[in-house]
């Protein structure tokens, strides 16, 4: 007899798909905390490598930890960029080029914003 949350369909299923049964996915359970089953390669996040140690480093350029910080540079420059078209600093309709917008990012349309976000900037800078 199957456990009840198998039945009720609430339960997490592993998301990886079969070659062999054209692409359906597997039906297995997920393992806990990951989103395939441990015949897919399920390893628990706090034992996952991570780092140097993992095995697809190469140069650190792309490690989360840096990844994250040039996401907010790049919010930081375009909220200056904001504040530097609302005093009329710069003219035109012009943006840095990029359709994606960084993450964390909102842009700055008032000068009571403009005053928040400066406020914010020197305080980070203080401690
Ligand atoms: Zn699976």
């Amino acid at each position: 007899m199957p456990l009840p949350n198998i039945t009720s369909g609430t339960s997490k299923r592993c998301s990886a798909r079969t070659k062999s049964r054209n692409l359906e996915p597997c039906l297995n359970l997920a393992a806990h905390g990951t989103a395939v089953c441990r015949n897919h390669g399920a390893v628990h996040p706090d034992k996952r490598a991570k780092g140097k140690s993992h095995g697809r480093y190469t140069q650190g350029t792309n490690t989360k930890e840096k990844v994250a910080t040039r996401k907010e540079q790049g919010a930081l420059i375009r909220n200056c960029e904001d504040i530097l078209f609302l005093l009329g600093a710069i003219e035109g309709n012009q943006h840095t080029r990029g359709g994606n917008l960084p993450l964390g990012y909102e842009k700055i349309t008032t000068i009571e914003q403009a005053k928040e976000f400066i406020m914010k900037l020197e305080n980070s800078v203080h401690e």
